[in-house]
């Protein structure tokens, strides 16, 4: 595994990748790795592309009260995954490569960006778009590897990817769960022991929100309500709970019978330390 830390020796090594025949698999990540992380470096591998990870805690998709000084940082140990997965290039660049002190360009994708976590942080997802967009241009034709975890993440960059004409295939990934539940997160280890028991009140709600689908509730009001519950149980602070058509995100007051056509989202506060989840209704395990 090669580490590298400078856009163009990356840019390099991708197109080194390519000349070999090899397809460029891209997995972004603001490293603090773990078995989710490690599930997109083995989609990577078994759709026949070469995983080539990015560690970089961006910036610019941070608002100033979130939590970029304190994110993990923890690029030895992600090495050592990495390196365990079979991962062919790790790009770590610092943020001075990234962004220039003359940086002024922004992409910016409507629409999909103005609910869930858009609304709440507020210029988020132009960080995110125009870092993986920067990606995108120093690896090349690619395929692409993104988790369902950040669902509005995944819908976000592939609307982008095809609205820009980009040379990238987007791969989204199964969510990978603790054997409890609990969707693995970097910011899973801010959690004190007490907060990580009351941190499953997102996948419990979700879960008894399911269930009412598969019994044939169809009213918004009442799914999301049963979300609410389980976080009002477990003394989370909801930052939203919404339900929406799983490809526009479009919010529904009923929702049709179809599996896996409505995503059901939810943010909340554990402590002070922001969760997110989600589910397809009828469709996930
Ligand atoms: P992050 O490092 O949090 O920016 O995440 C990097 C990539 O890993 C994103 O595409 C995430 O959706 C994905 N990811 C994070 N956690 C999980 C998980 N539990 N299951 C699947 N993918 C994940």
């Amino acid at each position: 595994m090669e580490l590298l830390h400078s856009p163009e020796q990356f840019r390099a090594a991708c197109n080194e990748l390519r000349l070999s025949q090899k397809q460029v698999g891209l997995i972004p990540t603001m490293g603090a790795l773990h078995a989710g992380h490690a599930s997109l470096m083995a989609m990577a591998r078994k759709s026949s592309a070469v995983p080539c990870v990015t560690i970089f805690v961006n910036p610019t998709q941070f608002g100033p009260n979130e939590d970029f000084s304190k994110y993990p940082r923890t690029l030895e140990a992600d090495a050592a995954i990495c390196e365990a997965e079979g991962v062919a290039l790790l790009f770590a660049p610092a943020a001075s490569d990234m962004y220039s002190p003359l940086d002024s360009t922004r992409v910016r994708v409507s629409g999909l960006t103005e609910g869930l976590c858009g609304r709440s942080r507020p210029g988020h997802f132009d960080g995110v778009t125009t870092v993986v967009t920067k990606l995108l241009a120093l690896a090349g034709p690619c395929k692409a590897f993104f988790g369902r975890k950040d669902y509005q993440q995944l819908q976000v960059v592939t609307r982008m990817v095809a609205d820009l004409m980009l040379d990238a295939t987007i791969v989204g990934c199964p969510i990978v769960r603790e054997s409890d539940g609990l969707a693995l997160s970097s910011r899973n280890r801010y959690l004190s022991p007490d907060e990580r028991g009351r941190a499953l009140g997102l996948i419990r709600g979700l879960l008894a929100a399911d269930a009412l689908f598969r019994y044939g509730e169809r009213q918004t009001a009442e799914l999301v309500g049963a979300v609410e519950r389980e976080l009002e149980r477990c003394e989370l602070r909801k930052d939203y709970v919404e339900l929406g058509h799983a490809a526009s995100l479009e919010p529904v007051e009923v929702v049709g019978d179809a599996a896996g056509a409505y995503v059901l989202a939810v943010a909340a506060y554990c402590g002070k330390t922001r969760l997110i989840d989600n589910l397809l209704l009828g469709s996930d395990p």
